[in-house]
């Protein structure tokens, strides 16, 4: 076997991109300014959304649209267990109570059935997660609200730009969908976000909420001429998005098509050559396009830790997305969870790890993931199930 070194990920920038920094050091505003409303309106373009507001990160972003909903304490939330924990995170940090559910085994996404069995006269909103990059069917959980009780939809689309159901991309059924640009996303600048929404007032409320609830936004506080007071009638966030960021997401967003053809290249590869071993992967449902952020494998909670270890030893990045939330620490200390409540999600995490898919890994760097998995991690299965 021919040794090498494969990281988990690579970004795609380039130093080519420190041109735009330049520019916006030029400008008289570094903070969030005309580049920010640019990206705002291509971001609208591409999801056909009436409102696109840039965040500094999704966390951020979520936070906000949880206040702009005037969601809080004695409110209920309904979250996945299997997701990454800022999904949880941000319905505790503004004093509302994370409802997790289980997901289906093969896909790891909620299902319509497990958010029904999970309303109650508190819900107020959901998060479906758009795991990995395949999309949920928010249409159809949306269906199986009750008539009389309004739960509003945020997406949580942080794996997901590029995804699509049946046609539709993020953002058609639900209240607001939020992304990341965090440094590993599809599409980033580093760190960074965007809401997208059509709903006019909430969009009003989302813009104030990420700016302190301030009335009147920063650059038209400091527009020439006549000072004008502000007011503060909701509490806010501060969440913004500077330009010094905001300017590395044109090239990214106009070329996040052209990466997804070598995604799925690259995760097909996987998918093939691991048919015929133990290692398991989640099944894309018919009628998607997969964004292919993440490529997880389960290899059972027995050999997870070991196979960790052992492909660290063989120089491939590898990482863990994610061990179920409930289980972590502040969760279960805080509600009791020990994991059995949410078997699928909680199997899954115990048992998952992901190994490097990014455009600009090399057929070498992929071809040698691949012989380690089936020469390493799946005779180690074999051996020890
Ligand atoms: C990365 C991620 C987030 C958080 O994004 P940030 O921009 O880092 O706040 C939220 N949800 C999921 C599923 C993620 O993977």
């Amino acid at each position: 076997m021919v040794h090498m070194q494969v990281p988990f990920y690579r970004h795609s920038l380039s130093p080519e991109n420190a041109q735009l920094v330049a520019k916006v050091l030029e400008t008289p505003f570094l903070t969030s300014g005309p580049i920010g409303k640019e990206v705002e309106a291509q971001l609208c373009e591409y999801f056909g959304a009436k409102h696109a507001k840039l965040v500094n990160s999704w966390t951020n972003g979520a936070v906000a649209t949880l206040l702009a909903m005037d969601i809080g304490p004695g409110d209920e939330v309904i979250v996945p267990a299997m997701t990454f924990i800022a999904t949880a995170n941000v319905v505790e940090l503004v004093g509302a109570k994370p409802v997790f559910i289980d997901c289906d085994p093969d896909t790891l996404l909620i299902t319509p059935e497990l958010v029904k069995a999970a309303i109650t006269k508190n819900t107020k909103a959901i998060i479906p997660v758009h795991m990995y990059g395949q999309m949920c069917d928010v249409k159809a959980i949306k269906d199986i609200f009750p008539k009389d009780q309004k739960i509003s939809i945020i997406e949580d689309c942080a794996h997901t730009f590029e995804a699509k159901f049946d046609g539709v991309r993020p953002g058609k059924y639900s209240d607001a969908s939020i992304f990341s640009f965090y440094a590993t996303k599809n599409v980033t600048c580093g760190e960074g976000g965007a809401i997208i929404t059509n709903d006019s007032n909430l969009f009003e409320r989302i813009q104030q909420a990420i700016l302190h609830g301030m009335s009147a936004g920063a650059a038209d506080r400091f527009k020439a001429g006549q000072y004008r007071h502000w007011g503060m009638d909701h509490l806010g966030t501060k969440a913004n998005l500077p330009d010094l960021l905001a300017c590395l997401l044109p090239d990214q967003i106009k070329t996040v098509d052209q990466r997804l053809i070598e995604r799925e290249k690259l995760a097909l590869k996987y998918e093939k050559a691991l048919e015929k071993t133990k290692i398991r992967f989640p099944l894309t449902k018919s009628g998607i396009v997969h964004s292919r952020h993440l490529f997880p494998i389960h290899v059972g909670a027995n050999n997870r830790d070991q196979a960790l270890l052992s492909l660290g030893e063989v120089n491939i990045g590898v990482t863990v997305n994610y061990r179920s939330v409930p289980t972590m620490g502040y969760y279960s200390n805080r509600y009791g969870f020990t994991g059995q409540e949410h078997p699928v999600s909680n199997s899954w995490g115990n048992g998952t790890l992901s190994i490097p898919l990014f455009p600009g890994i090399t057929d070498e760097e992929q071809d040698y993931v691949i012989d380690v998995l089936i020469n390493k991690i799946d005779k180690m299965i074999g051996e020890n199930q």
